[in-house]
């Protein structure tokens, strides 16, 4: 069985498991206890991955937050900017986000609209892409307390134009957040350039990580001042006070491997990715021209990433029928019961979306294993 769902989940990397093996066995400190070794060395593993993790992205160590996972960093951000700076009486309640987004990002903005803020869910194009000028023209107009435009759409792959974003938001000066889990390893990531950009999300198992890790980057004001907001977990204030909760530094250190990693591979894995793509599409153009479409752009996307549709053919059966070879997915696993809510904006109708599949390839995969499409007709 070839698996080709790895924006769905990935395969931890074995230097992963072998990073955190010692954390679930012998060094079990916990890193908030002080003076005695297993403490000790517990608090050096985290720093180290902190500062894995802050070298990917090009931010400073303290600008990094341990999360459960993006679901609770794009809830973090979201919920605590809006409570923060937007709850009293006259606040700004105003927030700008996009149709396409996780449901981690719109259903935490539903909730706020349910408390009497006031989301606009902006409209993309025929590729699930924001309008920059659009951007900037509602921005100007609003001027949003907190706006969020994922950088990588899960289901079909574009890539929003994410230096326009940040040189827009940069110079507006408004709070951007962007939610960075698709694109981990397959994007260069420089906060120090984008700096626009003053909130993002990751998660550990998009990127050959654990399950249940994170992180939310809050940039500083200053690099002195913090950037506050209300968190989503009230205890003993590990986590800078953004987040209570002992930290999982099993969870942690594999977090801080993969971003090792996925620094360390970011070309060869973009140019593996690109060219297995290229091995697979030319696949379906030779074999099934007339019978397929292509939902994906051809550029500005995450390499390794198709969505297409099989016209006049159903899904969900098509994925029963190749389970037995190819792990595949009709979009997104969060919400694969329901149609696409992505597919739906980009203007595809209720029929083209129940025909689409999503295939995410990895690095590792041989061309040879993708032979199996040849079979297809
Ligand atoms: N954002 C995007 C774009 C995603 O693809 C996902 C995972 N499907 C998430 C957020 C949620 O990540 P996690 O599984 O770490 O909660």
């Amino acid at each position: 069985m070839i698996y080709l769902d790895n924006s769905a989940t990935t395969k931890i990397h074995t230097e992963v498991l072998e990073a955190m093996m010692p954390y679930l066995q012998e060094e079990y400190g916990n890193p908030s206890s002080k003076f005695y070794s297993l403490a000790e060395n517990a608090k050096k593993a985290v720093a180290k991955a902190r500062e894995q993790v802050a070298s990917l992205l090009g931010c400073d160590p303290d600008e990094v937050v341990f999360t459960s996972g993006a679901t609770e960093s794009n809830n973090m951000i979201i919920k605590g900017i809006a409570d923060y700076y937007g709850r009293e009486d006259g606040a700004n309640k105003r927030l700008l986000t996009t149709k396409v987004e996780h449901p981690s990002v719109i259903e935490a903005f539903n909730f706020l609209n349910e408390r009497g803020y006031d989301v606009s869910f902006m409209d993309v194009d025929q590729y699930a892409r924001v309008d920059v000028e659009k951007v900037k023209e509602v921005t100007a107009q609003s001027q949003p307390l907190l706006t969020s435009i994922m950088w990588g759409n899960n289901e079909i792959g574009s890539l929003n134009p994410m230096a326009e974003l940040s040189a827009l938001f940069e110079q507006n000066g408004l709070f951007f957040h962007t939610d960075a889990t698709q694109v981990m390893g397959k994007v260069p990531v420089d906060l120090k350039k984008l700096k626009g950009i003053r909130f993002l999300s990751i998660s550990g198992h998009k990127m050959g990580g654990p399950k249940g890790i994170g992180a939310a980057i809050i940039r500083k004001q200053s690099k002195e001042i913090y950037t506050r907001l209300t968190p989503l977990m009230h205890g003993g204030g590990q986590e800078n006070n953004y987040r209570s909760g002992t930290l999982a530094v099993h969870n942690i250190v594999g977090l801080g491997k993969a971003a090792e990693l996925a620094a360390a591979n970011l070309k060869q894995n973009v140019q593996r990715l690109t060219e297995l793509e290229q091995y697979l599409t030319d696949i379906f153009k030779t074999n099934l021209s007339g019978k397929i479409k292509f939902n994906s752009d051809e550029k500005d996307k995450i390499p390794g990433l198709i969505s297409l549709q099989f016209i006049g053919v159903n899904n969900e059966l098509l994925l029963k029928k190749l389970a037995d070879y190819a792990a595949l997915s009709s979009g997104s696993a969060c919400s694969s019961s329901k149609p696409s809510h992505v597919l739906s904006s980009a203007g595809k109708s209720l029929e083209e979306a129940r025909q689409t599949i999503r295939i995410s390839l990895e690095a590792n995969l041989a061309k040879e294993q993708l032979n199996l499409f040849k079979g297809l007709s």
